[in-house]
C-alpha cells in the first residue's frame, strides 16, 4: 500500500502522472491531450483538449452495469413521500427534463437558475442542464427576493426552474411570490419559468412566461435527448457564495476537472463503493449538495439519498432509520446537525441497525470536541472531519482512509488532501511558517487541483484580486482561514481572517446583512458580527444606531424595532441571514479613519479582550456594546 505521505507528494511533484491516473475514473468522449494548462496563472485549465459530460458520467455510463439499482432515493418527511429511482428511471426523468429545457429555448452555455426545495425534480434539473451543456445555478431555497434578484442579475438565466413551495417543520414555505418579486427587482428577466407544482401553495401564473412541469413532462415522456459532449473546461455550474462585499461571488466550476476530482474523492476520502448508498444531509443549494448529494455519489455508481425534512422530525431517529432501511454506507452531515441531535435522547440513535455505515463525515464549520466525542460514542462509528469551501468543491483537508487508514485527531480536519499544496503563511511578512503549532493564514500554491473554481463568473479580475492577491508578495490562493499545523501534519482551523461568518455551516457575509438592515428607514448605521453560539457555531448579531433613537426607548419598544429590522432581513435575504439579536447603541466603535472595529466588537460580545484600541475614535463606543450585550 502506498503511504499517504507518498501519495500526497506525488500529487504535487508528479502532478501530470498523478491526475492522468485519477482521470481514468471517469468516461471521456475525447481524451485530453494536456493534463493541466497553467500557462496563464492563476487560471488552471485541467484536462485540456478532452471532451466529456457530467450527466453521462453520473447516469448514462451506469446503465450497462447497474440499470435497476437505486440511483436517487427521495425521502420527504414533510410530505410523507418516499420514492426511489433506478439509474434507468433517473435516465428517463433527466431526458424528459432536458427535453423540456430545450423546448423552453435553453441551449448549450445558457444559464438555468434553479430555486427549489429538496425534491427529486431539482436533481433531474441539475443533471438535465449538465446533459445539454447548460450551466445551472442553484439558489438555496431559504434565500429571499433580494438575494435571489442579485443572483438572477449576475447569472442572466434564460430560464428559471422553481416550485410552489418547500416545507419545513410541517409548515409550508411558499417560493413563487419571492421568485416573482426577485424577477421584478432584477434588470435581467428570464424568458421562461418552469413550475413544479407540488400542490402545497397556490400561486399566480405569468402568462407567456410560466410553464407547468407536469404538462410538459407528459409531452416528453419518450423524448430522447443525447448528452452534449463539452470541452473539459466548459462551465458546469455557478454557485454563489458570500464574500466581504455585499455582492455575492459566482463560483464557476468546470466539467472534467470537477468530475475527476469528485470521482477520486469518493474513492480516496469517502470510500464509497458502487452499489452502496450515500446519504448527505445537506441541501442542493450549498456546495456539499452539489458535490455529495448529486454528482459525487452518482458518478461513483452509488445510490444517493435526497432528504427533505428536519433531523428530529418525526423524531431524532429518522436519519438513522434511513441508514438502516437503505443500508447507507457513507453519511455526510454538519456539526450543527450533530449538536441538534445531542439535545435529544441518545436512544434514538442507537435503536437502529447501523452496521452498514462505515463512517460519518462532518464538514462546513469547526467540529468541537464535545460534539465529536458525543456523536462518535452514540453511533459507535468513525467521525471524520473534513475542511473545504464552496470555492474548492471538495476537501482541502481530510483523512484519506481510502489511501492509507490513519488516526483522526479531535478538533482537526486532518492533513492536506492530495492535489492541494497547502502552506501556512505569516500574515505580515508573507513568509511560510514551518514551525509546528504556529498560527498562519491557510494558503494554497497554484495551480489549484481539478474541481476547484475556474474563476468568478463574469469577473476574472475579481477572481485574481480576491483570492490570489491577498498574501503579501506572493501569488497564492488564500482560503481566508487561520490555521495551525502540528508536528504530525494535522491542521487545526482557527476561524476566518475576513468578515465572513459561519452560521450552522452556512456562510454569510456580514456586509450583505448590514446592507439589508441599512435599508430600514430608521437605521443610521449598523455593524454585524459573528458571535460564538453553542448550537450553531456562530450567530449574527447586529448593532444598530437609529436615526430616531426615541422609538426604542423602552424595552418593549426596542423589541418592536428589533422585530421590524429582522423582518426586513427575512424579506430581503431570507430567514437564514436573520441576526439572532439586534442591539441598539448611540455610536459604533471605529478607527479614526472610520473603519468599523468588528473584531473588537466580536471580542467584547464573546467576553474576550478586544486587543489594541489605540486607533479607536471614541473609547466609549465599546463600552456601549458591552452594556447592550449585558442588558
Ligand atoms: P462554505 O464555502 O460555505 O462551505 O464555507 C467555507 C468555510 O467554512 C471555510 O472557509 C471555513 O471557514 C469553514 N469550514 C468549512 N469546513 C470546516 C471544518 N471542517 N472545520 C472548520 N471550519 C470549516
Amino acid at each position: 500500500m502506498t503511504s499517504y505521505a507518498d501519495f500526497h507528494r506525488r500529487s504535487i511533484e508528479d502532478r501530470d502522472g498523478f491526475w492522468t491516473e485519477q482521470a481514468q475514473l471517469i468516461d471521456w468522449q475525447t481524451p485530453f491531450n494536456q493534463v493541466c494548462d497553467y500557462s496563464k496563472p492563476p487560471f488552471a485549465n485541467w484536462f485540456a483538449g478532452g471532451k466529456t459530460n457530467l450527466c453521462y458520467n453520473a447516469v448514462d455510463r451506469h446503465l450497462a452495469t447497474r440499470p435497476d439499482q437505486n440511483a436517487l432515493i427521495f425521502v420527504s418527511t414533510e410530505t410523507d413521500i418516499e420514492k426511489a429511482y433506478s439509474f434507468r428511471e433517473l435516465h428517463s426523468e433527466v431526458q424528459r427534463m432536458a427535453a423540456i429545457l430545450k423546448d423552453l429555448g435553453v441551449s448549450k452555455g445558457d444559464r438555468v437558475l434553479i430555486y427549489m426545495p429538496m425534491v427529486a425534480e431539482a436533481c433531474f434539473a441539475m443533471l438535465a442542464c449538465a446533459r445539454i451543456g447548460a450551466i445551472h445555478s442553484v439558489v438555496f431555497g431559504g434565500f429571499a427576493s433580494h438575494s435571489l434578484a442579485s443572483r438572477i442579475e449576475d447569472a442572466k438565466p434564460v430560464a428559471i426552474i422553481s416550485s410552489d413551495a418547500g416545507m419545513r417543520g410541517g409548515k409550508v414555505v411558499p417560493y413563487k411570490h419571492l421568485l416573482d418579486e426577485a424577477v421584478s427587482l432584477s434588470a435581467h428577466k428570464p424568458s421562461k419559468v418552469l413550475m413544479v407544482d407540488r400542490a402545497l401553495s397556490d400561486f399566480p401564473k405569468v402568462a407567456g412566461r410560466d410553464e407547468d412541469y407536469a404538462t410538459l413532462r407528459a409531452k416528453h415522456m419518450d423524448t430522447l435527448v443525447p448528452c452534449e459532449w463539452v470541452d473539459s473546461s466548459h462551465p458546469s455550474y455557478i454557485l454563489y457564495t458570500s464574500g466581504t462585499t455585499g455582492k455575492p461571488k459566482g463560483v464557476q466550476r468546470d466539467t472534467a476537472g470537477y468530475a475527476v476530482a469528485l470521482a477520486a474523492s469518493m474513492k480516496h476520502i469517502y470510500m464509497g463503493v458502487p452499489g452502496e448508498t450515500y446519504f448527505s444531509t445537506s441541501d442542493i443549494g450549498w456546495v456539499v449538495g452539489h458535490s455529495y448529494i448529486i454528482y459525487g455519489p452518482l458518478i461513483a455508481g452509488m445510490a444517493t439519498i435526497m432528504y427533505e425534512g428536519l433531523p428530529i422530525r418525526p423524531d431524532a431517529g429518522i436519519w438513522w432509520k434511513l441508514v438502516e432501511k437503505y443500508q447507507v454506507s457513507v453519511m455526510f452531515s454538519a456539526p450543527t446537525a450533530a449538536r441538534v441531535l445531542r439535545k435529544q435522547d441518545e436512544s434514538f440513535l442507537t435503536k437502529y441497525d447501523l452496521s452498514s455505515l462505515k463512517a460519518l463525515f462532518l464538514a462546513g464549520e469547526p467540529l468541537d470536541e464535545p460534539t465529536a466525542t458525543w456523536i462518535s460514542g452514540a453511533i459507535n462509528k468513525p467521525i471524520i472531519d473534513n475542511y473545504w469551501q464552496t470555492e474548492t468543491g471538495w476537501p482541502i483537508m481530510a483523512i484519506c482512509n481510502g489511501v492509507e487508514p490513519a488516526a483522526t485527531k479531535f478538533g482537526s480536519p486532518g492533513k492536506a488532501v492530495y492535489g492541494f499544496d497547502v502552506r501556512l503563511i505569516d500574515e505580515t511578512t508573507g513568509e511560510e511558517i514551518h514551525e509546528a503549532n504556529k498560527k498562519g493564514v491557510i494558503a494554497v500554491e497554484g495551480p489549484l487541483p481539478p474541481g476547484c473554481l475556474q474563476t468568478i463568473w463574469g469577473d476574472d479580475e475579481r477572481f485574481v484580486k480576491t483570492y490570489w492577491s491577498s498574501i503579501h508578495n506572493r501569488v497564492m490562493y488564500s482560503t481566508f482561514d487561520w490555521g495551525v499545523k502540528d508536528e504530525d501534519g494535522y491542521f487545526f482551523i482557527l476561524g476566518r481572517t475576513d468578515d465572513v461568518i459561519n452560521v450552522a455551516g452556512h456562510r454569510l457575509g456580514t456586509r450583505e446583512i448590514e446592507e439589508s438592515i441599512s435599508s430600514h428607514t430608521n437605521v443610521a448605521e449598523v455593524a454585524v458580527v459573528g458571535v460564538a453560539d453553542q448550537l450553531k457555531g456562530q450567530v449574527a448579531v447586529a448593532f444598530v444606531v437609529l436615526k430616531d433613537p426615541s422609538v426604542a426607548n423602552t424595552e418593549a419598544d426596542a423589541k418592536k424595532v428589533e422585530a421590524a429590522i429582522m423582518k426586513v432581513v427575512d424579506e430581503q435575504l431570507g430567514a437564514v441571514a436573520r441576526p439572532a439579536r439586534v442591539r441598539f447603541v448611540h455610536v459604533l466603535p471605529k478607527t479614526r479613519s472610520g473603519k468599523l472595529l468588528r473584531r473588537a466588537i466580536q471580542a467584547v460580545c464573546e467576553g474576550r479582550d478586544p486587543g489594541d484600541l489605540t486607533t479607536m475614535e471614541d473609547p466609549g463606543a465599546l463600552q456601549q456594546i458591552k452594556d447592550s450585550v449585558v442588558s
